[in-house]
């Protein structure tokens, strides 16, 4: 019996398997038994940029079926805020789906401001210097570019009418990468 930790045998099957459908239960049966495998998954994903796909992110994959796209980055050393614990991280980003706050990017998109994989932060919603709190409810997830204010994105959450007013008056290239996207999201077929 191997000695190496469920995260480290998930992290070794899904390298074998890039490309390939996988079913959960086969996550499982890699990481020896019951495991909260989704938990692994979310870790690889937000924490070392893992481009896996799940039901969520496209439109083929059904409920527990995941795909892991491309061989991921070189793993990096763990990135811990300063005085952030790792408890209030989780919560934080859960609470948040693991989705920046500000553009809406989640881990393992490329984001288009850096070219690099989305990793991200925990971040204040009333700034610091205007008197924000480092607490829970004053926190939420941000991509690194959003954290360090380089989209210049308001924290309003959109509404259709104000999506639809955006995207009428983009150029056609912008306007073929939102629809690029949401195909990626849905699916060709899907209306
Ligand atoms: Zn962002």
């Amino acid at each position: 019996m191997s000695r190496l930790g469920s995260k480290e045998r998930i992290r070794q099957f899904l390298l074998s398997n890039i490309g390939r459908v996988i079913e959960s239960a086969e996550i499982q049966e890699a990481a020896g038994g019951a495991v909260q495998y989704s938990r692994r998954l979310r870790e690889l994903r937000e924490e070392e940029g893992w481009k896996i796909l799940s039901h969520n992110d496209s439109a083929g994959l059904r409920p527990g079926q995941y795909r892991l796209i491309e061989t991921p980055p070189e793993k990096l050393p763990p990135k811990f805020e300063r005085g952030i614990s790792a408890r209030l991280r989780a919560e934080v980003l859960d609470r948040n789906g693991f989705t920046c706050q500000m553009c809406g990017l989640t881990p393992g998109e490329i984001d288009p401001v850096t070219n690099r994989p989305v990793r991200l932060h925990i971040g204040h919603i009333k700034d610091k210097s205007l008197g924000g709190k480092d607490e829970l409810s004053n926190r939420r997830a941000l991509c690194s570019s959003c954290n360090q204010g380089a989209k210049n994105i308001t924290g309003e959450k959109a509404t259709t009418i104000w999506l639809l007013s955006q995207i009428r008056r983009a150029r056609q290239d912008e306007q073929r990468a939102v629809y690029r996207w949401l195909g990626k999201k849905f699916g060709p077929n899907d209306v």
